[in-house]
């Protein structure tokens, strides 16, 4: 059985007026993988035990002394996110499991071009797999598409600026606003469609791997239409986070 390990809350910062990263200093972390997950667990003082499963935004690492980032969203109605987004201060323990996975993963061995499509807070593993890229200096390359409510709800913005801006074009970024858009954006604010997916991903004449995560409906929508536009079913990974 994996254990739990004591995590202490190193760094705060926000990402967005309802989302921020925590930076964990965690006892004993084994390192992680592009893709993987982790479970933060919370204990009342009545003892009452929660726990939520968060991907880590921090690129791969094998050093036990590395911070390892989460970045959560607050869901107004729920019970974990809240607490974790406005009530963590910096000193705090927490516990942790992980890191889990092992299929929704990018391996910097990997050389195939690599398609990342975000819908939310989805975003957070595949940062970790451009972190990744970036720090190995990766030809490979690796495009992001990102659907998002608006633009103050965008996480990592000047991070993904400079990513692409540094990456020898290797680094491209689309992003879809889906309630409002910046002034002038040339696509109107909406949900993505078929043909914008077409448009805004790499053909499966360059035989990408193409990772998705964010939102059930989102990930299950946007994996039938690369799989029904020619990309192979095992070449299309999926991470959901829940929700409609
Ligand atoms: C593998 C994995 C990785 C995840 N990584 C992240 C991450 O990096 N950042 C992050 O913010 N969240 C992530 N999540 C979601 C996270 O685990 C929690 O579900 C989320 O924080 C809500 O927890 P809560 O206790 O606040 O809400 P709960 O009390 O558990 O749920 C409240 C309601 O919100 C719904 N809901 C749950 N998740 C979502 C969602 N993502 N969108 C819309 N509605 C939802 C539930 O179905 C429920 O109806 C991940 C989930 C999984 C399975």
């Amino acid at each position: 059985m994996v254990e739990w390990h004591k995590a202490t809350v190193a760094e705060i910062h926000d990402e967005t007026a309802t989302a921020r990263s925590l930076r964990l200093k965690i006892d004993d972390w084994p390192g992680q993988l592009s893709g993987q997950h982790l479970d933060i667990r919370v204990t009342a003082p009545d003892g009452y035990q929660a726990s939520r499963e968060y991907s880590i935004a921090s690129g791969a690492s094998t050093d036990p002394d590395a911070l390892v980032e989460v970045s959560i969203e607050e869901l107004a109605d729920g019970e974990l996110s809240p607490y974790l987004v406005r009530g963590v201060e910096v000193g705090d323990m927490l516990e942790v499991r992980g890191p889990v996975g092992g299929y929704f993963v990018w391996r910097p061995e990997q050389t195939d071009p690599v398609q990342l499509i975000a819908g939310g807070s989805g975003v957070v593993p595949l940062m970790s797999m451009l972190r990744t890229h970036a720090a190995a200096g990766h030809p490979t390359p690796m495009r992001l598409l990102y659907s998002v409510r608006a633009p103050e709800f965008v996480f990592y913005m000047h991070e993904l600026m400079q990513l692409a801006q540094n990456s020898n074009d290797s680094v491209m970024l689309d992003y879809a606003y889906t309630r409002q858009t910046p002034d002038g954006w040339p696509r109107s604010a909406g949900r993505l469609t078929r043909d914008e997916v077409v448009q805004l991903t790499l053909p499966p004449e360059q035989n990408p791997m193409t990772y998705i995560c964010g939102p059930n409906s989102f990930v299950e929508n946007i994996a039938m239409w690369m799989v029904d536009l020619g990309h192979p079913a095992e070449r299309v990974r999926t991470e959901r986070f829940g929700g409609a």
